[in-house]
């Protein structure tokens, strides 16, 4: 492969573990969208699902495929995503995100979580570009989380792919299985986010949680929210948006919706 002039930043909305056999609609718009991609070195994921004290990168050499959940289908437990790790590139990103200011160490150990892997699963199926992980502090706020996103983005320009990985809502205790009405509630929110993320209005995402409608009903907890901010943090000026709808809302409160930024034209 050779090396583009800059890797695309992107943030998935994995919603829930079963998004890996439930494509829906999201799914076949990441397929094709990775059909598209060429020519990058690695993918860094940051996941709701490592969150550390400080941050913590993966140099792991070959990641285990980790099923951090409980009580789903059997056929999820099955699934495996074998791409190789990417520790030279990790360690480049701790020398960057160290540079500023984040306290920052090594996890040679650690696996892919599910927030990694399922859509990786989806977007690039063949598993062969290495893939490796950043965990998110515990203690984010949104500003820092857009902090870590700009420290990451030079990596960009190494050929490496970012994406924050989380969920455009997910106020999982009001998942409603086969449910086709969707909560006025979080259409709401959602359509607040696209308005914001389009202009470009990182001020009033940094203070979502007081200015969005519904952000804490649609985000009972921040963690799976941040990972966009990592993303907007990770734009740069001149990338091309593109909004991957991923079908609206469905169960009653789930939106996929997900962002695309820097897609080689
Ligand atoms: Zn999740």
């Amino acid at each position: 492969m050779t090396s583009p002039t800059q890797a695309p930043v992107l943030f998935i909305s994995h919603g829930a573990p079963t998004f890996a056999i439930e494509p829906g609609v999201l799914g076949p718009q990441l397929r094709a969208l990775g059909q598209k991609l060429s020519g990058f070195k690695a993918v860094l994921v940051v996941s709701p699902h490592w969150q550390t004290r400080d941050v913590q990168v993966m140099t792991t050499q070959q990641p285990e495929t980790v099923h951090d959940f409980g009580g789903f289908p059997s056929a999820l437990y099955d699934l495996q995503y074998p791409a190789p790790g990417e520790p030279a590139l990790a360690r480049e990103t701790v020398r960057l995100l160290t540079a500023a200011g984040f306290t920052t160490n090594f996890d040679e150990r650690r696996g892919l979580d599910h927030g990694a892997w399922v859509p990786l699963y989806h977007m690039l199926p063949d598993a062969q570009v290495p893939v490796f992980q950043v965990s998110m502090p515990a203690s984010l706020t949104t500003a820092q989380a857009v902090e870590l996103g700009r420290a990451l983005a030079p990596l960009r320009a190494q050929g490496v792919m970012i994406v924050g990985s989380g969920s455009m809502t997910h106020n999982l205790y009001e998942f409603r299985q086969g449910t086709t009405r969707p909560e006025p509630y979080a259409q709401e929110f959602a359509a607040w986010v696209r308005t914001a993320v389009v202009a470009n209005a990182r001020t009033p995402l940094i203070n979502y949680r007081v200015e969005a409608p519904h952000a804490v009903r649609a985000h009972p907890t921040e963690e799976h929210f941040l990972p966009l901010l990592v993303a907007l943090g990770a734009q740069q000026e001149g990338d091309v948006l593109q909004v991957l709808d991923g079908g609206g809302v469905s169960h009653g409160m789930l939106s996929m919706e997900s962002y695309v930024w820097g897609m080689p034209q």
